[in-house]
């Protein structure tokens, strides 16, 4: 079987003519993105990379994106996606701690200003010998023929690169993440996690290239779950990728409409955001019509959103989970089954899920509330984390099994239900709070929008549970009227005794709410008893 860097080419040869990437006006059509693919690929080799190689790709979600991946890819190098909101000297680090030969940084535009930190990061960056600044003229009919790197001509390379040979086993992206503790690390995929990651599409969305999807990417490509589901999934089933180069609601809403979007995917903040956008002018009867399939996942979808989503787009939700360890899919609503609001689905065709005590590698015992952490085993687990053979060991163990620090419990037809992660895990004077189940709760209230609750440092409980909330717009709700209503819904160790109200939450490009952030600024003033 072939390896993730053929999905393109394969895809441009059985269906030249089909449109890959939609930009706007913009259309390039598979032949076209895999021919700048190859020019990638030939310039890479011209500049000294060898497969095996480390090329970093620091770029919004535009065509030049997926187009210098898969060049990379061809080349047989190994693709290091950045976060595009790092600060110079983050890229440093990243670029220092995965060995990146070279460096494909976005110039940018007054709207997305990407190339000045990246090339603050290259310049401080030991070994990083090329830096290639991506600029997308203007002028050009197309993004690909404006695509210029600086100094190394684009336009007269040739079209045509026969890929290099990988293994399976050989290293195709190298992803960072935190992990579940401590400073960035790069998680290695090898061509094989992200290929059978991808591949599962078929069995889980029913992808198939006889019958091409449209999919909206607004999710970042530099992460696991737009990379996969979107740009990898659709590329492996000959679909169509409208992108978005960032999440904004009414624009996405438009897009959708206008390009009949039959796949979108999403975390719980943009689902959030799309039911703000829905005003009485939307089209929601085509946008549901259109959409075959609404994927929600990166972290919990709240019930309350999910039931409010079904209901105003007459589509249902398949909900998953997984991490940048794991490709990142590892678990799955079933195709078809009624949806199970809450639930993470459970483990994916060729993946294993258990549940074992935090701190071992036991087994539970298995009862309906019983809470363990998630261990998964299968064709997406990484080779582990790169050049890092201790935190590499602590979470992956000999037979295979990865350790995901998410706490979840199983119910009897083995769903999975995640609890919360177990980094945040409140323990208020003795008693373990899980966050996750008190946003449940707060959202459940006609005046609150959404919430996040944390714990915050406290000198007789050890931690105090503080909620940040949002509120709908036009409710008028002190801190206290939600105080003593949460306490009437919860019992007296769980409901939060500080609320603080915000516009808004601090969010990641990928639009997790930031607990660490809201832990690190939560007050410790004192607290009602
Ligand atoms: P990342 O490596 O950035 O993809 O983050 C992985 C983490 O996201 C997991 O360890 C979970 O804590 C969280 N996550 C992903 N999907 C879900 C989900 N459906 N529900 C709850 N948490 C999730």
């Amino acid at each position: 079987m072939h390896n993730l860097s053929n999905l393109l080419e394969d895809s441009a040869r059985k269906h030249p003519e089909r449109d890959a990437l939609v930009l706007g006006s913009t259309r390039l059509t598979y032949g076209q993105v895999d021919a700048a693919a190859s020019q990638v690929a030939d310039l890479l080799v011209d500049r000294g990379i060898r497969p095996g190689d480390k090329v970093a790709v620091m770029c919004p979600n535009l065509p030049q994106f997926s187009i210098v991946y898969y060049g990379i890819l061809k080349a047989g190098a190994v693709v290091v996606p950045l976060n595009v909101l790092l600060k110079g000297r983050e890229v440093a680090y990243h670029l220092d701690d995965s060995d990146s030969k070279a460096l494909f940084a976005f110039q940018g535009t007054a709207e997305l200003p990407i190339g000045v930190e990246a090339k603050a990061g290259f310049d401080q960056a030991e070994g990083c010998a090329d830096l290639f600044l991506i600029t997308a003229d203007p002028q050009a009919p197309s993004p690909i023929d404006g695509m210029q790197t600086l100094g190394h001509a684009m336009a007269d390379r040739p079209t045509t690169f026969a890929t290099a040979a990988t293994d399976e086993d050989d290293t195709a992206v190298i992803l960072y993440t935190s992990g579940t503790t401590g400073q960035p690390k790069g998680a290695e995929l090898r061509h094989r996690n992200m290929r059978d990651n991808a591949m599962a599409g078929r069995e889980l969305f029913g992808c198939d290239e006889d019958r091409p999807d449209t999919y909206l990417c607004v999710l970042p490509l530099f992460h696991s779950f737009g990379q996969t589901v979107i740009q990898n999934g659709a590329f492996a089933f000959g679909g169509t990728i409208v992108m978005l180069p960032r999440f904004e609601p009414a624009p996405a809403i438009e897009a959708m409409l206008r390009e009949s979007v039959t796949v979108f995917a999403g975390v719980p903040t943009m689902y959030w955001g799309l039911l703000g956008a829905l005003d009485s002018d939307t089209d929601v009867q085509t946008l549901g019509k259109n959409l075959r399939i609404a994927i929600a996942g990166g972290s919990a979808l709240p019930v309350e959103i999910h039931r409010e989503v079904e209901k105003r787009f007459g589509v249902s939700i398949a909900e998953g989970y997984g991490l940048s360890e794991t490709s990142p899919v590892a678990s799955f609503a079933p195709l078809g089954a009624p949806p199970r609001p809450g639930s993470i689905g459970k483990p994916i065709p060729g993946v294993e899920m258990t549940l074992i005590e935090p701190d071992s590698w036991t087994e539970i015992m298995w009862a309906p509330d019983a809470v363990g952490e998630i261990t998964i085993k299968g064709h997406n687990v990484m080779k582990g984390y790169y050049q890092r053979p201790e935190a590499t060991a602590a979470v992956l163990n000999s037979d295979g099994w990865f350790r995901t620090g998410d706490l979840a419990r199983r119910d009897e037809d083995g769903y999975y239900y995640i609890v919360d992660r177990t980094k945040d895990l409140i323990i208020r004077g003795g008693f373990n709070v899980y966050p996750r189940e008190i946003e449940e709760v707060l959202i459940t209230h006609p005046g609150i929008s959404l919430a996040a609750v944390v714990g915050v440092p406290h000198d007789s409980h050890g931690e105090e549970i503080k909620a940040f909330v949002i509120l709908e717009p036009g409710a008028s709700l002190t801190e206290s009227d939600l105080i003593a209503w949460a306490k009437e819904q919860m019992a007296a160790y769980k409901y939060p005794r500080i609320v603080e109200l915000v516009p808004s939450l601090p969010m990641t490009a990928t639009g997790k709410i930031l607990k660490r952030e809201l832990t690190r600024t939560g007050s410790t003033s004192s607290t009602p008893p």
